[in-house]
């Protein structure tokens, strides 16, 4: 494995290569160049490298790294990541995104935390096993598109024969596992109205007459959501309805033709994402019939579901007692509901802070390096050599 490079120098290589994804095409790159160098790296120590081009996103690619004593492929760990960043904000930086910088003790850079630094961090781990000691399935996964649609955690089932037991997604938690959080859904809903003079109501349709009473139907899905769904381990222990944006009509003596809503939901785990597009549909329904192709509500984006791995899995127990920290609630979304999918127990925990995370001068404690090699490290011990 001596040709592996040395840590700071796989870090600070991730970090050079800006692999940005953003729903504007003017930010939007490739994240080829990030793949390409962990598939060098991982055949370099003796893994098996597939990598696979999105089909919803050409351009973009998933990388799965294995390492299968015996040729055995099921069980034993996957260490899963995203390749992507969020886009900078020019003005805000301080500091090159893209070239890992020393200072105050701590390593800056664009993913430094948030995540590609993660893979360095694996590969260090990695350098430090006798993978001959292996007896189960080591694996590391690289996805595309985390930062927009999911795109890539969508397309796992492309990957075969990938059925790990455990499931550890290195997104920045300090170390500490956390094993639930929301999904996250956007919706558009546009009632499309007749305009006419303001004087002669009966001469169109308002659209912001509808959707009053749309947003009246919401409002009770919204309190039905509350009172059938809680998690108490949550800050907000039900799930959210969010009435985010809305636009519509353009004088005040004409009847409004057009009106547009956006809003988001943060469903818990568990709600079934089927149910509660049911419920939201039914509730909207009886009102699309009174106005006959009127109303129109669709979504926009895929909707991530809510994920939760049970407090007593044993990945949950080991990481508890390695990370010495309770597990915990997250805000936010990862791809943790598409790789548990695959039918496997999955937690988040991995090196960095999610404050630094999508932030202006994003870094990682050099404290904190050693430290998390050492868990990672100890992880995969525990998992595959058992
Ligand atoms: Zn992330």
């Amino acid at each position: 494995m001596s040709s592996l490079p040395s840590f700071m120098t796989m870090y600070s290589e991730l970090v050079a290569v800006p692999s940005v994804s953003c729903l504007d095409p003017s930010w939007d790159t490739s994240n080829k160049a990030v793949i390409d160098k962990l598939a060098s790296w991982f055949e370099t120590i003796g893994f098996d490298v597939q990598v696979n081009e999105l089909d919803a996103q050409k351009g973009k690619f998933n990388m799965l790294a294995s390492y299968c004593p015996g040729g055995d492929t099921s069980g034993g760990l996957l260490l899963a990541g995203h390749t992507d960043t969020v886009p900078w904000d020019e003005g805000r930086w301080t500091r090159d995104p893209f070239s890992l910088t020393e200072a105050d003790g701590k390593l800056y850079g664009l993913g430094s935390a948030d995540m590609k630094g993660f893979f360095a961090f694996v590969l260090e781990a990695i350098r430090r096993l006798d993978l001959t000691t292996l007896t189960k399935p080591l694996r590391v996964l690289a996805t595309a598109d985390e930062e927009t649609s999911m795109a890539g955690a969508r397309e796992l089932s492309k990957f075969a024969n990938l059925k790990p037991d455990y499931a550890v997604i290195g997104e920045p938690t300090n170390m500490a596992p956390v094993i639930m959080h929301k999904g996250h859904t956007t919706e558009c809903v546009r009632i499309t109205g007749k305009s006419g003079h303001s004087s002669n109501p009966g001469a169109g349709l308002n659209a912001i007459d509808v959707m009053h009473e749309v947003i009246g139907e919401l409002i009770k899905v919204r309190a039905t959501l509350a009172e059938r769904y809680q998690q108490p381990a949550f800050e907000v222990p039900y799930p959210t309805m969010n009435f985010g944006h809305i636009f519509g009509g353009d004088a005040a003596n004409r009847i409004c033709a057009c009106c547009e809503l956006h809003l988001d939901t943060r469903p818990l785990p568990g709600m079934s994402l089927e149910d509660f597009y049911a419920l939201m549909h039914g509730s909207l329904a009886p009102l699309q019939d009174r106005f006959p192709g009127a109303i129109d509500i669709h979504s926009m984006h895929e909707p991530i579901p809510g994920y939760a791995c049970p407090a007593d899995s044993a990945i949950v127990q080991l990481a508890e007692q390695l990370s010495s920290a309770k597990a915990k609630p997250a805000n936010y979304c990862t791809e943790a509901p598409f790789v548990q999918d695959l039918g496997c127990e999955t937690i988040v925990m991995g090196p960095g802070s999610i404050n630094q995370a999508h932030q202006p001068d994003e870094y990682i404690t050099l404290a904190e390096i050693a430290p998390s090699q050492d868990k990672i490290e100890q992880l995969i011990r525990r998992i595959c050599a058992a």
